[in-house]
């Protein structure tokens, strides 16, 4: 394994390391990037908090297995109340449908607070031909976070540092369970962003390489995969791999849904942070006028950043909502610059 802090690759100069849990803790006035004040809008999930002691309930045949082995900095999560939370995701699905459909109840959450007990624990489950979920924040409602038929629910929440900011290249290598929103709030302090992120802002950068990439500003920075310029990720096996663009395997990651391997850590080009966005809506009397429009923004040379269409039903229900005839109900075209 190749994840120890004194394997990461050197540091360049004028480099500066940011590490959330530092920033949330409240000020460190050893390093420049770190601000006396707390990120607002941090999504930060605080797993060390939640589960203090380790939450051991030896309720299966798995979760005692895995507690045999003694793995380092790993917590077993094993009590039927905590497991429920883990057989769920962001869709709506009625208890009835789920039952039938599903065993969506995991005989185990493995909860790593270090990418090195991830290999013991694939390793168990290929030994015990148990199915692994990897799991970030359980935001899409597609169901892949969550088990069909038990197994072990791997809970990436814990790693969510950031292990490497290069200020002079614009790359940041973060472990993937950090947020969106944290990790563009660590940025902004210097004037940078990621290029793009998904809309739910509250997802961890795993997820959304896991799901695909495909959100705010794609418009104009393409898919998330441009943006990427080095995955570190853990194989069936337990083996750690290195993948850049240039690697064979690197696009098929995107959109894997988890079922290649565990996306360990997702090193990011960012760029300037833009001046704040200017936002123009813009009315038209159809349908067609209104897809023409976006049609050539799509193209234009300067792109715009994102393209919302709204429906005159959306304008009528907004209007309703604020008592008063705000907008005109019409087709209309939000466009982003
Ligand atoms: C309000 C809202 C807005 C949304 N907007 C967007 C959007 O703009 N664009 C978009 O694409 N999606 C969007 N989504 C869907 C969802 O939030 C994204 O797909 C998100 O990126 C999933 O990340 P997550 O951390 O929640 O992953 P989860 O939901 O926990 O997992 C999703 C899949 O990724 C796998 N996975 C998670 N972490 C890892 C990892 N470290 N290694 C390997 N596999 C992993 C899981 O096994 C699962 O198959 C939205 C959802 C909501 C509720």
């Amino acid at each position: 394994m190749r994840t120890t802090s004194s394997d990461l690759p050197p540091i360049s100069e004028g480099a500066v390391i940011v590490e959330p849990k530092i920033m949330e803790n409240s000020v460190n006035r050893a390093s420049p990037i770190l601000a006396p004040t707390i990120n607002p809008w941090s999504f930060r999930s605080g797993m060390q908090d939640l589960f203090p002691g380790g939450e051991v309930g030896q309720e299966t045949e798995i979760a005692r297995g895995l507690e045999a082995l003694h793995i380092p900095d790993l917590k077993i999560i094993s009590s039927p109340g905590l497991l429920a939370f883990y057989s769920r995701d962001q869709a709506d699905v009625p208890d009835l449908l789920r039952n039938v459909l599903f065993n969506s109840l995991p005989d185990a959450v493995a909860l790593p607070f270090s990418v090195d007990a991830i290999p013991s624990v694939l390793r168990y489950a290929a030994k015990k031909k148990t199915p692994i979920v990897v799991r970030g924040a359980g935001s899409s409602p597609l169901g892949g976070s969550i088990p069909v038929n038990k197994g072990i629910v791997l809970d990436m929440n814990a790693l969510d540092r950031v292990l490497r900011f290069d200020a002079s290249q614009r790359a940041v290598k973060v472990q993937a369970g950090i947020r969106w929103a944290d990790l563009d709030w660590l940025l902004e302090q210097h004037g940078l962003c990621v290029p793009c992120t998904p809309s739910s802002r509250f997802s961890t950068v795993g997820g959304w390489v896991a799901t695909g990439g495909i959100g705010i500003s794609s418009i104009s920075a393409g898919h998330l995969s441009r943006s990427v310029l080095e995955l570190d990720v853990i194989d069936s096996e337990g083996v750690l791999r290195k993948l850049t663009p240039r690697d064979r395997d690197f696009r098929s990651l995107f959109g894997s849904e988890g079922q290649l391997a565990v996306i360990a850590s997702v090193t990011l080009q960012t760029k300037a942070k833009p001046a704040s966005p200017a936002p123009r809506l813009t009315f038209f009397p159809d349908h067609a006028s209104a897809l023409n429009y976006s049609m050539s923004l799509a193209s234009a040379a300067q792109r715009s950043m994102d393209l919302t269409y709204f429906s005159p039903a959306k304008f009528d229900a907004i209007n309703r909502i604020l008592g008063k005839y705000h907008f005109p109900v019409a087709h209309g075209v939000l466009s982003c610059y």
